[in-house]
């Protein structure tokens, strides 16, 4: 009885306290947008992934501008150094509608009086409109941004799973990298590339990625993103690398036991 006296008030203490202290508690991995995106998708498997197949499970459709049309008008060559990640802030538009748009040339700016980048994002597919050997107009006129990057645009458009897109293209920027040697230092917010003669040099984009118009938290798990999903790609070439020699050593194994065999037949011993 003086037990359970005791036993009681300890546990309404303890279950008192354990209720205050869950209260008080403010994981900012869990309550900040990139926690909560996190826990949605899940944690990036450790696991080596094949780079080709990887490449092929983005869904790329190819349809690019006409060459010497519009954005492609002129033949401008690029050895990308960097990615640069855009989103569209066109509530209507989806991969397609952007494809259509830059085929016709409805979208006007830039050095060559045509818009263009080489990758529009949706959350199903990924849609390439220009050669990733050739410059863009998609970032900071003739600045470093086009004239060293890989344009990746993100749809915004209502019904679009902007989760799904987000990891697409997180996906496709492992793979750009892995394909063409870029580091993880050299994945760029539009914002990192000013416009000259702009009020807003830096623009919010992709605003969805930033904090108050800047790269912060949520910019850095979106490249923590990319780069986990990189060291997979890396990850196989070791595991392939692993492999040989195993097999290598095998032969090596092998080829010991079938001399010793003719060894021993030779002296009759087989
Ligand atoms: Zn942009």
């Amino acid at each position: 009885m003086n037990a359970l006296r005791i036993l009681i008030p300890s546990v309404v203490v303890g279950g008192i306290l354990a209720a205050l202290s869950s209260c008080n508690t403010t994981d900012s991995s869990v309550t900040s947008k990139s926690g909560l995106w996190e826990r949605e998708l899940g944690a990036v498997a450790s696991t080596p992934a094949n780079p080709n197949e990887s490449h092929k499970e983005l869904n790329i459709k190819v349809d690019l501008i006409q060459k010497g049309k519009y954005g492609r008008r002129i033949d401008r060559k690029l050895d990308p150094k960097f990615i640069t990640i855009h989103s569209t802030q066109n509530p209507t538009g989806d991969a397609f509608a952007h494809a259509k748009a830059l085929k016709r040339g409805a979208l006007r700016g830039g050095v060559v009086g045509y818009l263009c980048w080489h990758f529009t994002v949706q959350d199903d597919t990924v849609i390439q409109h220009i050669p990733t050997d050739e410059r863009g107009e998609h970032a900071d006129f003739d600045g470093p941004g086009n004239r060293y990057s890989i344009g990746i645009e993100m749809c915004e458009h209502q019904g679009n799973d902007q989760l799904a897109t987000m990891e697409r293209t997180a996906k496709l920027a492992a793979s750009l990298m892995y394909h063409h040697q870029i580091p993880i230092e050299n994945i760029r917010a539009h914002y990192h590339w000013p416009r000259e003669g702009y009020s807003t040099p830096n623009k919010n984009c992709p605003h969805f990625l930033l904090e108050n118009g800047q790269p912060g938290g949520t910019w850095r798990w979106f490249v923590g993103r990319i780069n986990q999903h990189h060291q997979r790609l890396v990850a196989f070439d070791e595991y392939l690398r692993q492999q040989k020699e195993l097999e290598e050593q095998q032969d090596k194994q092998n080829r010991i036991v079938q001399i010793w065999h003719r060894i021993t037949d030779f002296i009759g011993l087989g």
